[in-house]
């Protein structure tokens, strides 16, 4: 059978796309998103980089996603999840919190460079294929709007989107609220401190509390550092009424929960 004939206009297009895209190879050539060497693709990694970026996957704690040297069976906890099950259900990451890792969420968080989103919205995806095919609402932790008014954008909700968009989620950006200006956790000296800095931080207005009834949530954010933001936001989210509350994050330091979630 012969193919289809394509529309004059299609063929036409599609060449300007790619001599377009060509053009602007030239002129900006793709660069790797870590190290700036030269790769084939916009938005890859180059070889090296790709090599040393650790991948996060099963055995894992079937609670919070945190890796174990070996198999233990189906649906069996870390110690830390066992001492203590935290506010959310399930949580996972897309990759070890290390070095390479750093390079590419700094950026993100930082740098204004977002262009990297959907590659990293398709790293959480695959870690959270089996929360998202339970979830109807994508939540990004929120920031306080005077550091969103600084940053100009939440980079949990960049996140977010990316992951949405793809699996057709709803993304609520609206509703889990952070009314108190809290200091940046990374500057908190210690897991307690971190812990109290975020216990009370999350809210859902009254207002709102209808729109995360009921709801299966699927919480966004970059990095997954002791639980404590996570654990708040569950917390506030559950207090609302929603029916399950999982997270991924895109990176997670390859260490247990803190104690006192
Ligand atoms: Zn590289
Ligand atoms: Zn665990």
């Amino acid at each position: 059978m012969q193919p289809e004939a394509q529309p004059p206009f299609e063929l036409l297009s599609r060449g300007l796309k790619h001599i377009g895209r060509r053009a602007l190879d030239f002129i900006l050539p793709p660069v790797c998103l870590r190290c700036r060497a030269l790769v084939s693709d916009p938005q890859s990694l180059c070889a090296k980089c790709w090599t040393e970026l650790k991948f996060l996957a099963e055995p894992l704690c079937a609670c919070c996603g945190l890796p174990f040297p070996h198999a233990l069976g189906e649906g069996v906890r870390c110690a830390s999840c066992m001492a203590r099950t935290p506010a959310f259900d399930k949580a996972r990451a897309a990759l070890a919190y290390d070095d390479i890792s750093r390079d590419l969420i700094l950026p993100l968080k930082h740098a204004d460079r977002l262009e990297a989103s959907g590659v990293f919205g398709r790293w959480m995806a695959n870690a959270a294929a089996e929360l998202i095919a339970d979830a109807d609402t994508v939540v990004p932790v929120p920031l306080h709007w005077r550091r969103l008014a600084k940053r100009r954008y939440n980079q949990a909700a960049v996140l977010a989107y990316a992951i949405a968009k793809k699996h057709k989620l709803r993304v609520d950006t609206a509703s889990l609220q952070r009314p108190r200006t809290s200091i940046s956790q990374g500057e908190m000296p210690s897991a307690r401190a971190r812990l109290k800095n975020v216990a009370r931080a999350f809210t859902v207005a009254d207002a709102q509390q209808e729109r995360i009834r009921s709801r299966r949530i699927l919480l966004v954010d970059d990095v997954l550092t002791t639980g404590a933001t996570l654990n708040a936001c569950a917390k506030a989210l559950k207090r609302a009424g929603a029916a399950s509350v999982s997270a991924v994050t895109l990176a997670r330091v390859v260490r247990p929960l803190s104690p006192s979630l």
